[in-house]
């Protein structure tokens, strides 16, 4: 890989590069949304006592643009994220960006460093757009002015190009969401309370975090910052199965997309409850034979090894499974513009 840029010192970890420019649009009561800007992308000026730092008034979204086989950039469902934008902005008193408004600045920023992605299928334009409440305040009320900034990294595969399975760990101590919370939005303050999950794993050797429902301590809920798939039986009988959306859990557009594309290769879908002692217990009587993780980044990650409070399982061998395998082809084939797009869920940019 071959990338340039002005600015090597905005490299982040991973090998991640962010892009050249920065897009935004500033919102105030008066005046409501202001027009977008494309510019170098630059350091912020930042009052201390702005809003959003002190009070985690702040959301986010996570997409992808893809270099297709034809060579044009083409973005994965950006209406999808455009409107989880505004849920999220919803439910923290913030100002809905207009959806033509967010897909613009994401055509904007694809059109001017779309150029830094090359044509390595592992590759993509990750797309992070940024909202913050921006008023010079320590009040405890809303912002009533905010920020909105898109910028973008050259990404490759979440844990590494290689799709080999990650080892999980069921977290009992510190649940990410609970009922009427705000974890079935992106909102800043969800992530950074995981992340002593997220290090427990890792001081037992897992690479992710299983969470449980805070209400019975019983219910799968998510991987880390994933949704996730189980796989029954083998062959022409496979189901998949998904925890339904209970309000605790981020509703993936990555894993609505799953469903869809399970149905369309034959497989049955549902969403159902997963309590960890039937994960466990299906995955032992062979009747689980994989299951996979999904999220805008890591695309299709497979599952190996489970670790919990008292003791380990595998899922089937502990290798990528059949189905983990066609479903991740089948969404990347879908990304490059390899495969039928019925629902036209890739939106180029020219
Ligand atoms: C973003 C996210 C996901 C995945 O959502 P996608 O739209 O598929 O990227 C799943 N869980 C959590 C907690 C998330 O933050």
């Amino acid at each position: 890989m071959s990338i340039t840029t002005n600015r090597p010192e905005h490299t982040a970890e991973h090998g991640e590069l962010l892009t050249e420019h920065l897009v935004g649009a500033t919102w105030d009561e008066r005046r409501g949304w202001s027009a977008t800007t494309a510019e170098p992308y630059r350091d912020l000026s930042l009052d201390p006592a702005t809003i959003g730092l002190h009070y985690g008034q702040v959301i986010f979204e996570g997409l992808k643009a893809h270099r297709r086989a034809d060579d044009r950039l083409a973005i994965f469902r950006p209406g999808e994220h455009a409107r989880r934008f505004q849920r999220s902005a919803r439910r923290l008193c913030m100002p809905e960006l207009p959806v033509g408004t967010f897909l613009s600045s994401l055509r904007d920023l694809v059109r001017l460093d779309g150029h830094l992605l090359s044509d390595d299928p592992g590759l993509s334009l990750y797309l992070r757009p940024l909202m913050f409440g921006t008023d010079r305040s320590l009040m405890l009320r809303p912002s009533r002015g905010y920020r909105y900034l898109l910028m973008a990294f050259i990404a490759g595969g979440f844990f590494g190009d290689a799709v080999a399975p990650v080892s999980v760990m069921v977290n009992r101590d510190y649940p990410r969401a609970f009922p009427g919370g705000t974890g079935d939005v992106k909102c800043a303050a969800n992530y950074a309370p995981s992340f002593a999950a997220q290090r427990q794993a890792q001081q037992f050797g897992c690479d992710q975090v299983v969470w449980l429902d805070a209400t019975s301590g019983q219910l799968v809920e998510e991987l880390g910052g994933m949704n996730l798939f189980f796989v029954r039986r083998t062959g022409t009988d496979v189901e998949l199965v998904t925890p339904q959306l209970t309000g605790t859990l981020l509703p993936g557009v990555t894993r609505d997309a799953l469903l869809k594309l399970g149905r369309r290769l034959g497989y049955r879908t549902s969403e159902e409850p997963m309590p960890i002692d039937q994960w466990r217990a299906e995955c032992r009587s062979g009747r689980i034979t994989e299951t996979f993780a999904c999220g805008t980044a890591a695309v299709v990650t497979p599952v190996g090894r489970v670790r919990d409070r008292d003791g380990d399982w595998n899922i089937g061998d502990g290798g990528t499974g059949p189905v983990t395998t066609r479903m991740r082809e089948t969404l990347v084939d879908l990304h490059h513009g390899r495969a039928a797009d019925p629902d036209a869920w890739m939106e180029p940019v020219d």
